[in-house]
């Protein structure tokens, strides 16, 4: 029997390469999306396929989806600093009122649900690097609080309704994730160089760059969280890749990897933002025998020509207007 499966989020950077790879299982693939962040672009290749459907909508609201499901992916919701500091209640909301919403519609349909969880729930971590033990240091009013703190609520409810209903739920905790259909200006530090590269800006380093990061291409992830859905393992899991980098010097390889002659320029940090990150992945080695394996030459190669493209679309599209 061909599995269902509810994908929100479908239209997003992540939630696309998703549908993709569901797709690709052949699963029958429900997406959802009420194109706040997301953009029909990165879906529009699955539209005349039979196994997929999508339905414009925000899960924050009441959830209904004919028929039965099999799983359910939750990974609707604004994801870049920019973005929820722009959008903090709809942030808010779909980490809360939609994850309760999705954990209802999995319980109704006696569906597993896996929901997106993220390395923020360590906030500026004292622990490094980080494992599921570590409960993190986030500041609930701070600027991303917003997310953080939804995040942290989503995870405490998928455990109530897994200890209190017995639903099958699964969590992973994203790290820095990048490839292509990233938006180009969301403002994270990845998209923000490769943009600043190719069209002859500054590269804009925030503080002194000393601050670490580690870059995680897309389908190392879409394979992690494809391995821990169909796992037995209802506890956190990190995915990321343990190559940590300063931002500083990770402009610097931008720099040299584009060719181009830009310099880096400094501004302020912003508030809370987190001194250090690198995932622990031991508990994913174990438990799903996952590791990354996209090295971060090969997998900046991939965004860098996806980038150009759709740079070079748009100066075109300029030109003629
Ligand atoms: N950053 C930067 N310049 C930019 C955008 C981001 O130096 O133009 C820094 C940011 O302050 C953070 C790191 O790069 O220290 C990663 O930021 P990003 O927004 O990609 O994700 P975060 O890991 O902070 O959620």
């Amino acid at each position: 029997m061909q599995k269902r499966i509810l994908i929100t989020g479908a239209a997003g950077f992540l939630g696309s390469h998703l549908c993709d790879r569901f797709m690709a299982e052949g699963y029958e693939v429900i997406g959802m999306d009420n194109l706040l962040t997301g953009s029909l672009d990165n879906i529009q290749h699955l539209f005349p396929e039979k196994a997929f459907q999508f339905h414009h909508h925000d899960v924050s609201t009441f959830v209904h989806v004919p028929g039965e499901l099999d799983y359910i992916l939750h990974f609707a919701s604004p994801a870049s600093p920019i973005d929820y500091l722009k959008m903090p209640i709809q942030t808010m909301k779909v980490g809360s009122l939609g994850t309760h919403n999705l954990l209802g519609l999995a319980k109704a349909k006696n569906a597993r649900v896996l929901i997106a969880s993220t390395s923020e729930v360590y906030g500026d971590p004292t622990v490094h690097p980080q494992t599921e033990e570590y409960w993190g240091n986030v500041n609930p009013i701070g600027p991303r609080g917003v997310y953080d703190e939804a995040k942290r609520f989503q995870e405490a409810i998928t455990m109530a309704y897994h200890t209190f209903h017995g639903l099958e739920t699964r969590i992973v905790r994203i790290f820095n994730t990048y490839g292509p259909r990233m938006r180009l200006n969301d403002g994270r530090a990845l998209p923000a160089f490769l943009h600043q590269a190719i069209t002859g800006k500054d590269l804009t380093v925030f503080g002194d760059g000393s601050q670490t990061r580690s870059f995680c291409y897309v389908s190392d992830l879409v394979e992690g969280i494809y391995r821990l859905l169909l796992s037995d393992y209802h506890l956190p899991v990190n995915i990321g890749n343990p190559d940590e980098i300063t931002i500083k010097e990770f402009a610097e390889e931008i720099i040299s990897f584009t060719g181009c002659d830009q310099k880096i320029i400094y501004q302020d940090l912003p508030k809370d933002d987190p001194k250090q990150r690198q995932p622990d992945i031991t508990k994913a080695r174990e438990i799903l025998g996952w590791e990354p394996r996209v090295s971060r030459r090969e997998g900046l190669k991939k965004t860098y020509d996806y980038f150009k493209k759709v740079i070079d679309k748009q100066q075109a599209a300029e030109a003629v207007s």
